[in-house]
C-alpha cells in the first residue's frame, strides 16, 4: 500500500490522532491488540442504540433483530475463515477460551490416558496451558517440537514425532514472536495420516493473512476479536462441524440445552451447545464489522504491507551494532519484530520508547518455551499493521539507536 492509501486508512482510526508524552502516538503494539476502526464503533453503537435485546429467547421484534444480527455475525466469521458451514463457528471470549474449549470438550471425551498432544516450542501459552491442564487431570502426554536451523519450527521433526498415540497436533498459524506463517496444509496432512486433529491458534494470523480453513485442511481454528480491530471480549472457534457435533458441552447453563429436568439435561445442537448463557452480542456484531473492514482493505494488501514493513525494520535494526533481532528471514514473515538492545532490559527499552510516544511491548510475550529456545529471558517487540507508516518504522529504528546510545553513554567506565 502506498503512503497515500495508508494516510486515508489512518483516518478510520481516531486513536491514532492521540499524542503520548507530548509526541504523536506511534502505535507499534498491534500484535497485542489492534486499534479499532470507526466502522466497528459505529456498528456496536447502532446495535446498542437501536436493536439491543437478548438473543434466541424472545418473540418480540428487538430480540429477533438482535438474533438476526448475532447470527449474521457468525456467518460473517465463517466466511472470513473460508468455512462453508457457520454451524462450525462458536463465539467465545477470545482465542484462549476457544483453545480451552477444544482441549476440554475433545480432550476429555475423545482422548485416553497416554494419548499424545503434539505442540511446537513456539506456541503462545494459550496453546500450551490448556493441553497441560488436560495432561494433569486426564493423563494425556504433551510433547513439543523445537526450532530447526532456519529458525522456523522443524517440520521434519514434527512429522517424525507424530505417532500412533498422537491425537492432536496443535500449532500457531502466525507466531506472535517469530512472525512467520506456518504451512498448515503440511501439518494437517501429517496429523491426518494417523487420524489426529490439527488444531490451529490463529490469533496472530487473523489480522494479517487470508485464512481458508477448508483449503488448509485443518480441523479447528481459534482467533480473537481484539486483534482484528474488533472489541475485546469476543473471539471465535471454528471446528469441523462433523467433529464438533460429537462433542459434549464445555460450559453448562441457559441457551445450550434441549431439555432440562431437575436431575438431568440434554443438549442443544451445535453451535448453541457450546454457547452457555447470554453471549457477547454487541461484541460479535463489532467483530463482524471488523472483518468487513479488513476484507474491504484486502487481506493480501495488508499482508504485503506488513511484510514490507518488517523487512524495512529488520534492515534498519540489523544495521545497528548492539541491537539483536530474532526470527527467520523470508517472505513468509510479516507484522512482528522482536529485538533487544544488548545489555539493556527490554522494559527499559520500552519505557524509553514510550517517552517518545512509541508503544512497543516487552517481556516473554506469553511464549516462555520459545524465549528459552532463543536463549533470551525476554525481548522488546514492535508490531505493525495496516495503519503503520514507513516513516513510523524509520522513526522507531532511529529511536532504538537512540536508546542504545543513551545506555552506552550512561555506563561510565569505572576509574
Ligand atoms: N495466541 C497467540 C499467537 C497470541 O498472540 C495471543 C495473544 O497475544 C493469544 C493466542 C491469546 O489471545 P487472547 O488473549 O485474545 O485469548
Amino acid at each position: 500500500m502506498d503512503d497515500d492509501r495508508i494516510a486515508v486508512l489512518r483516518r478510520d482510526f481516531p486513536i491514532l490522532e492521540r499524542r503520548v508524552n507530548d509526541r504523536p502516538l506511534v502505535y507499534l503494539d498491534s500484535a497485542a491488540s489492534g486499534q479499532m476502526p470507526e466502522a466497528v464503533m459505529a456498528a456496536v453503537d447502532d446495535y446498542r442504540r437501536h436493536h439491543h435485546a437478548n438473543v434466541h429467547r424472545g418473540a418480540h421484534t428487538l430480540s429477533a433483530e438482535a438474533t438476526d444480527r448475532y447470527e449474521a455475525a457468525r456467518a460473517r466469521v465463517a466466511r472470513f475463515l473460508g468455512a462453508p458451514d457457520p454451524r462450525g463457528v462458536v463465539f467465545t471470549r477470545n482465542a484462549t477460551e476457544a483453545l480451552n474449549l477444544v482441549a476440554h470438550a475433545y480432550g476429555r471425551s475423545r482422548m485416553q490416558p497416554g494419548d499424545e498432544v503434539l505442540v511446537t516450542v513456539a506456541e503462545h501459552h494459550a496453546n500450551l496451558v490448556p493441553w497441560h491442564l488436560l495432561a494433569q487431570d486426564h493423563g494425556v502426554v504433551v510433547k513439543g517440537v523445537g526450532l530447526g536451523a532456519d529458525g522456523r519450527v522443524d517440520l521434519d521433526a514434527l512429522e517424525a514425532a507424530i505417532g500412533p498415540r498422537t491425537k492432536i497436533v496443535a500449532t500457531f498459524h502466525v507466531s506472535n514472536v517469530l512472525g512467520y506463517v506456518q504451512p498448515l496444509r503440511r501439518i494437517a496432512d501429517a496429523a491426518h495420516a494417523v487420524g489426529a486433529l490439527c488444531v490451529v491458534d490463529g490469533a496472530q494470523a487473523a489480522p494479517h493473512v487470508a485464512i481458508d480453513v477448508a483449503a488448509a485442511g485443518v480441523d479447528a481454528y481459534a482467533f480473537s476479536g481484539h486483534k482484528v480491530g474488533g472489541p475485546t471480549g469476543i473471539g471465535a472457534l471454528w471446528m469441523r462441524p462433523d467433529v464438533l457435533e460429537t462433542l459434549p458441552p464445555f460450559l453448562g447453563g441457559g441457551e445450550m440445552i434441549r431439555k432440562v429436568e431437575v436431575d438431568r439435561s440434554t443438549y442443544a445442537d451445535i453451535p448453541m451447545r457450546f454457547e452457555a448463557g447470554t453471549p457477547a452480542i454487541a461484541e460479535a456484531i463489532g467483530l463482524a464489522a471488523a472483518l468487513d473492514y479488513l476484507d474491504g482493505v484486502g487481506m493480501d494488501a495488508i499482508w504485503d504491507h506488513d511484510r514490507e514493513l518488517v523487512a524495512r525494520a529488520l534492515r534498519g535494526l540489523d544495521a545497528l551494532d548492539g541491537v539483536e533481532t530474532y526470527g527467520p528471514r523470508g517472505p513468509d514473515r510479516g507484522g512482528i519484530v522482536p529485538f533487544n538492545v544488548v545489555g539493556v532490559h527490554p522494559h527499559d527499552v520500552a519505557s524509553f520508547l514510550d517517552a517518545e510516544g512509541i508503544a512497543v511491548r516487552a517481556g516473554h510475550h506469553c511464549a516462555q518455551p520459545l524465549m528459552k529456545a532463543l536463549g533470551v529471558a525476554s525481548t522488546a517487540r514492535a508490531s505493525f499493521w495496516l495503519y503503520t507508516t514507513r516513516a513510523e518504522v524509520d522513526g522507531f529504528v532511529a529511536a532504538v539507536a537512540g536508546v542504545r546510545d543513551f545506555f552506552a553513554g550512561a555506563v561510565e567506565p569505572v576509574a
